[in-house]
C-alpha cells in the first residue's frame, strides 16, 4: 500500500494540517492500493501564500532560465517516464502499453513543444515598425489549476508547463480520484530544482479545496479541465475576485460518416470512440450515418465492437480497460439502461459485464442504433465505451444535427470529397474538427464552444492564456 499523505508545498513535502484520508482504488480489481489525504482551508491558504510570495521573484527571471528548468524536467520526465506509466495506469485504469504509448507520451510532448514555442515567444514589442506605443506579456500571477483523472499528465502539463513558462506561479489541486501521477510530476519537479513556492500541489476533492481555490482572493486565475457541472460552479465562485477562468469542460462529439467515406472510417469511429474505454472529452461519440450506407455501417460498427477487447489495466497489449470508478460505472450502465427504455436497438454490448471479469469496473464496448438526436443517451455526455448512430440524408441534415448540443468541443466528419469535407467543417461549430482521421499536430489550440469551455490549451494559445497584456505608450 502507498502512503501519500504529503502536500507539495514551498518546495517541501509537508503533513496535512489535519489528517482526512481518503483511498485511491484501482478500478481493474477494486483494491485499495494508495491512500492520499485531503486537505483543508489551511493547507490551501498555505499554499496560496508560499506562490504569492514566490511570484514576486518567478515573475522577474528570464525566458533563458525558465527554458533551462524546464529542459531539466524534460530529461527527468523521461528518466521515469515508465514509472508515470504505471501509475496512471494503476490509478485510471489505462492498459500499461496505452499508457505508456498514449498518455505519458502526451505528457513529454506537451514539454518539448511548450519549450519549443517559449524559444519562439516573444514578451515583448513594437505595436507596429512606426509607433511610439510598445505591448508587454506579463504573467498573471498565481495560477490554480484543477484537473480531472481521465487523461491524468495530459491535462497537468498543459496547465502547469505553461504557467511555468510564463512566469506564473501555481497551486494544482489534480482529481482526487487519479492523484499518484500528479504527484509524481510534483516531485520530478523538486529534483528538476524549480524555485520554492513557484509549483505547490494540494490534494482535495470539488467541495474543499476545488471551491478554496476558486473563490480564493489572492488567486489570479484558474484553469480548469472537468465536468460541465463543476465548471459552472468554479465560475460563479470565481466572480467575486473577478479573477480569469479559463474552462475546458466535457463534449458530446458528432462524427459524420459521408456514403463516400474511406473503406475503413466507420471501423476507425469505433475505435476512437472505444480507446481510453471512452473516457475521451473529445471522443465522437455520436456517428451519423448517410442512409444509403447505413445498413453496412451497423454491421460494421457492431462487428468492430465486438472484437474490441476488455481487460485488467496492468495487461500487456491491445485492450481497453474498466472504466475509472464505481460512480462513473454505474452512470454509464444506468444511462445504457435508460437507451434500452428510451427505444434504441442495442447493436453490441450492453449492461452486462464482459465475460470472464467479475472484479472491476468492466464495460462491454456498447452500440446504439435507431437513435434519434432527442434521446437522452445522444444528449448526455456518457463518459464510457458507448456509441449512439444516428441516420442522416443530407448534408445539411447533418450538420444541424450534429450542431444539435449544447458542447460544442470536438467534430470529426468523413469523406473523400475534399470540398465537401471543408465546406462542413467550416459550418460545425466546435474548437476542432478533425477530417479524415487525422490527428492535430503538437502545439495546435485545444478547447471547446459552448458548454465545452471557453479556453484553448496548447501551444502558443495555451501561453497566451497565462498572460497580460499591458500597453505602454511613449516607449522611443
Ligand atoms: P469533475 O468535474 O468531477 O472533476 C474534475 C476536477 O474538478 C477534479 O479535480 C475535482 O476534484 C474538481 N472539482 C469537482 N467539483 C469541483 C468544484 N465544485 N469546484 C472546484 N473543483 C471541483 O470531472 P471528472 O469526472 O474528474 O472528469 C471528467 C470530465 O472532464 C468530463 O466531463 C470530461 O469531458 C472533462 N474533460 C474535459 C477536457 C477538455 O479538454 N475539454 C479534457 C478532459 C476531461
Amino acid at each position: 500500500m502507498l502512503e501519500k499523505k504529503s502536500f507539495y508545498i514551498n518546495g517541501k513535502w509537508v503533513s496535512p494540517s489535519k489528517s482526512n484520508d481518503f483511498k485511491v482504488i484501482n478500478p481493474s480489481n477494486e483494491e485499495v492500493f494508495a491512500v492520499i489525504s485531503l486537505g483543508n482551508a489551511e493547507d490551501t491558504n498555505s499554499a496560496v501564500e508560499s506562490a504569492k510570495k514566490a511570484f514576486v521573484k518567478w515573475k522577474e527571471t528570464s525566458k533563458e532560465e525558465r527554458i533551462g528548468l524546464l529542459e531539466k524536467l524534460l530529461k527527468i520526465y523521461k528518466k521515469r517516464f515508465d514509472e508515470m506509466a504505471k501509475a496512471m495506469s494503476m490509478e485510471m485504469g489505462a492498459p500499461i502499453d496505452y499508457a505508456t504509448s498514449v498518455h505519458t507520451s502526451s505528457g513529454q510532448s506537451h514539454l518539448e513543444d511548450f519549450i519549443l514555442r517559449l524559444k519562439n515567444f516573444k514578451f515583448e514589442e513594437y505595436f507596429d515598425a512606426k509607433s511610439n506605443n510598445y505591448i508587454n506579456r506579463e504573467p498573471i500571477g498565481v495560477c490554480g489549476l484543477i484537473t480531472p483523472w481521465n487523461w491524468p499528465i495530459n491535462q497537468i502539463a498543459l496547465k502547469v508547463i505553461p504557467a511555468f513558462a510564463t512566469g506564473c506561479t501555481m497551486i494544482l489541486k489534480p482529481s482526487e480520484i487519479a492523484p499518484i501521477s500528479a504527484m509524481l510530476f510534483a516531485e520530478m519537479i523538486d529534483e528538476a530544482g524549480f524555485p520554492d513556492g513557484v509549483f505547490n500541489l494540494v490534494n482535495g476533492d470539488g467541495e474543499g479545496v476545488g471551491t478554496q481555490i476558486s473563490s480564493h482572493p489572492d488567486i489570479d486565475m484558474i484553469s480548469f479541465t472537468g465536468s460541465t457541472r463543476a465548471g459552472k460552479l468554479i465560475t460563479k465562485n470565481a466572480a467575486d475576485t473577478i479573477k480569469r477562468v479559463c474552462l475546458e469542460l466535457g463534449g458530446k462529439g458528432g462524427n459524420i460518416v459521408f456514403a463516400d467515406s474511406y473503406p475503413n472510417a466507420v471501423r476507425d469511429g469505433i475505435k476512437n470512440v472505444m480507446s481510453n474505454s471512452g473516457q475521451s472529452c473529445d471522443a465522437p461519440t455520436r456517428m451519423l450515418v448517410e442512409k444509403t450506407i447505413y445498413e453496412r455501417a451497423i454491421k460494421e460498427a457492431a462487428d468492430e465492437a465486438n472484437k474490441i477487447k476488455v481487460d485488467i489495466a496492468s495487461k500487456k497489449g491491445d485492450h481497453i480497460g474498466p472504466v475509472v470508478s464505481k460512480v462513473q460505472y454505474d452512470k454509464i450502465i444506468n444511462l445504457i439502461n435508460s437507451g434500452i427504455d428510451e427505444g434504441a436497438t442495442l447493436a453490441a454490448g450492453g449492461p452486462d459485464l464482459p465475460n470472464g471479469l467479475n472484479k472491476g469496473y468492466f464495460i462491454k464496448p456498447t452500440i446504439f442504433t435507431n437513435v434519434t438526436n432527442d434521446m437522452g443517451i445522444a444528449k448526455k455526455e456518457i463518459f464510457g465505451p458507448v456509441l449512439s448512430i444516428i441516420p442522416f440524408e443530407t448534408e445539411e441534415e447533418a450538420i444541424k444535427i450534429t450542431n444539435d448540443t449544447e458542447y460544442g468541443l470536438g467534430n470529426y466528419l468523413q469523406t473523400e470529397d475534399k470540398e465537401k469535407a471543408k465546406r462542413v467543417s467550416k459550418k460545425l461549430r466546435s474548437g476542432i474538427v478533425y477530417i479524415n482521421g487525422n490527428a492535430a499536430d503538437s502545439g495546435t489550440p485545444f478547447g471547446g464552444y459552448r458548454q465545452s469551455g471557453n479556453g484553448r490549451e496548447g501551444g502558443v494559445w495555451g501561453l497566451e492564456e497565462y498572460l497580460e497584456v499591458k500597453t505602454v505608450t511613449g516607449w522611443k
